[in-house]
């Protein structure tokens, strides 16, 4: 299949564009597009075989729900059975947003699209070009990330390329990704709503909104036979580069004097360090010193998390791109985004996660 790369202006021309994008979801066809998260894979949410195309395009477990995209309000609806009142809350609060809501599902979504699920997920995003895009398709788009399964995400058109040229009808190119990372999910189907998975919008904030949130247990420790995630997604090996990746914690000295030592004291492994615009001055002083061009991908500043946020998924793809076999990265423990980006830095290392100990 011939994949068209569409390049959005923001000017009046690409309303053609977004005219033949969603002519082309109406006829059963899949499209990549901006979101304010990362850019989505849609496809006719209300078509199981729409559905099923986006889990072949993927590789993805077909028992991994897709998120519905909508562009208003009241396109939420028809989908589900009852929108609880937490959910009116958190809808006024950061819809459209980068907040994802579960409810009880309609007949009219089929089970292909929820993973057999009887809940559905449901995202109004925010994006101008998602709006335009979703309001041209005038159905619900289903949209996971739009990565081959297990890769991490796609935060630029040219990601999408990477891993759906060939695969899919068209990618609409909006430019790169502002928040970078997934949305936050919650599921407001239970009496107390959960979180799901965490993204931008932050615990402090849900639980200042709402007074009771729980988090599932599955978020903030390694999935297991006894911590089964609800978010199936949660349980699947994700975000992950080739590259064996380490992630090490403690104070910021030793964690630099620790990953410094490992890195030159491998000889055989081509290894590499993500980290913080502040610390990599350090590694790389400390790799020219010992004559040595090691990689180093500063992401961001510690006092701007959402910096680190935003280039995390790049930094993750450019760690395969080149090739290195592993990959250190340091904890980001103390900013705004921190729950959210060590859920996906924890996810990437596969739960390897070394403890240092020492001078700060
Ligand atoms: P992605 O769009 O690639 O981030 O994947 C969608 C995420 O939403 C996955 O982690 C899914 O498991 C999660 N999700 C989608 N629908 C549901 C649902 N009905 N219940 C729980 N989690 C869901
Ligand atoms: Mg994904």
């Amino acid at each position: 299949m011939k994949t068209e790369f569409a390049v959005l202006t923001g000017g009046p021309e690409d309303s053609s564009l977004y005219e033949r994008a969603g002519a082309c979801i109406r006829s059963g066809g899949l499209v990549a597009f901006p979101t304010e998260t990362v850019y989505g894979l849609g496809g006719n949410g209300l078509d199981r075989t729409a559905s099923g195309r986006i889990y072949a395009a993927k590789g993805r477990p077909s028992d991994n729900p897709l998120i519905l995209h909508i562009a208003r309000r009241e396109d939420l609806l028809p989908l589900v059975k009852a929108v609880p009142s937490a959910a009116d809350r958190l809808m006024d609060a950061f819809w459209p947003g980068p907040l994802t809501l579960i409810f009880r599902k309609n007949a009219v979504v089929p089970d292909e699209t929820t993973g057999g699920l009887d809940t559905v997920a449901v995202r109004m995003p925010s994006h101008p070009a998602a709006t335009a895009f979703l309001l041209a398709a005038g159905v619900p788009v289903a949209a996971p990330s739009a990565n081959l399964s297990g890769r991490p995400s796609p935060t630029s058109a040219e990601h999408v390329r990477a891993d759906m040229d060939g695969r899919i009808e068209m990618i609409l190119d909006g430019g790169p990704c502002d928040i970078g990372l997934e949305s936050t999910i919650v599921d407001v189907t239970e009496e107390v709503p959960v979180i799901l998975r965490p993204g931008y919008i932050g615990l402090a904030a849900l639980r200042e909104l709402l007074g009771e949130i729980r988090v599932d247990p599955a978020v903030l420790s390694r999935p297991s036979e006894e911590i089964r995630p609800k978010a199936p997604g949660m349980k699947y090996r994700h975000y992950a580069p080739q590259a064996e990746m380490l992630l090490v914690e403690g104070p910021a000295g030793a964690v630099e004097d620790y990953i410094a030592e490992q890195c030159l004291g491998e000889e055989t492994l081509r290894c590499g360090v993500l980290c913080s615009t502040e610390s990599a001055p350090h590694y790389r002083a400390r790799f020219e010193k010992a004559g040595r061009r090691l990689p180093v991908f500063p992401m961001g500043s510690l006092k701007q998390d959402e910096e680190i946020a935003r280039h995390l998924f790049a930094a993750l793809r450019e760690v395969d791109r080149i090739g290195l076999d592993r990959v250190y990265t340091e904890a980001f423990r103390d900013g705004p985004l921190a729950e959210a980006i060590m859920n996906r830095l924890k996810k990437a290392a596969g739960y390897r996660i070394i403890e240092i100990t020492g001078k700060e």
